[in-house]
């Protein structure tokens, strides 16, 4: 594995993603092969996005900066690169990452698309013994033939289903991330519906799809995203281009009934779908165990 030089490793969060207080990112660039990776973008200058790299001393500075917080929180993994990506296996750094907010009593909140967080469950139920822990596995396709076209080396959407399945049993807080949900590919209800059902069936607490049905494009990510769905499916830059032009926002043309059919199926099957009620749902058991300290 390449290592990359790092001065500082915690970020200050952004609690209305998922009450992050904290964010950090271990590796640098994410080799599942997403086609619509938001992290290709210019804006994060991240060459050979496809070659994972690793901060050189993340754990010991992660450590240093843990000690240092005043304020305990929840910290964001995985925001720029998979938390386990195939380096993971070996390196440990997510793993190491974790043993240090049990240690330092944070929370952590963390998306991914490996069952290799499967081999962690010890110590995300020993974060979630005194701060909230929020597993989130992102799906756009409940089916495996077309996730292995937009999503080329990532888990199949069986075993990321099978694993939320496993850590929802164990006692782990789970969702599903479902964004982006791409236009013309993705974006029909019995899709979308579908992913719904399997995550109330996998004991997920929650879907998420954001506040719109669609996929943000820009710059480099654009090209990139245009040449490969293009190659894969003739016709979709064309779609593309005639829909959205240059735009930041490629909102699903079906976007108002997706978004009333979820809705509704996630209020049938008990599943929360806005970010307010997703976090206070994640927090609660914390803050009844806060007020009853004070009670005594
Ligand atoms: S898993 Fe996430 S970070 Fe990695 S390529 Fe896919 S969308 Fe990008």
């Amino acid at each position: 594995m390449e290592y990359i030089e790092a001065k500082r490793v915690l970020a200050v969060g952004e609690s209305e993603w998922f009450g992050c207080d904290y964010n950090a990112n271990l590796y640098r660039g994410c080799s599942h092969g997403c086609i619509y990776c938001d992290s290709r973008s210019d804006c994060y200058a991240i060459k050979r996005f496809d070659t994972v790299r690793a901060k050189r001393n993340v754990l010991a500075i992660l450590e240093e900066e843990l000690c240092k917080k005043r304020k305990k929180g929840i910290v964001g993994l995985g925001a720029m690169s998979d938390s386990y990506n195939p380096c993971e296996k070996e390196a440990e750094l997510t793993r190491g990452a974790l043993k240090l907010f049990d240690k330092y009593g944070f929370g952590v909140s963390l998306e991914t698309k490996s069952d290799l967080i499967l081999r962690d469950t010890d110590i995300l139920l020993s974060i979630a013994s005194h701060s909230p822990v929020n597993i989130k596995f992102s799906v756009t396709t409940p089916y495996d033939d077309l996730a292995k076209k937009l999503e080329p080396k990532a888990c199949s959407v069986k075993r990321r289903f099978a694993a939320l399945e496993e850590l929802s049993r164990a006692g782990i807080f789970t969702g599903v991330l479902m964004t982006p949900v791409l236009p013309f590919l993705e974006d029909d209800s019995a899709s979308v519906l579908s992913i719904a059902d399997k995550a109330a069936e996998a004991g997920c607490k929650f879907v998420y799809f954001g506040y719109a049905f669609g996929v943000t494009l820009r710059d480099s990510q654009r090209v990139h995203f245009l040449d490969k769905a293009e190659k894969l499916f003739p016709g979709t830059k064309q779609k593309y281009c005639d829909a959205y032009g240059n735009d930041y926002m490629c909102v699903s043309p079906n976007n108002e009934a997706l978004v009333a059919a979820i809705t509704d199926k996630c209020r049938k099957l008990g599943l929360k779908y806005t970010m307010q009620d997703i976090v206070a749902e994640n927090k609660r058991p914390y803050e009844v165990q806060q007020i009853s300290l004070f009670d005594f």
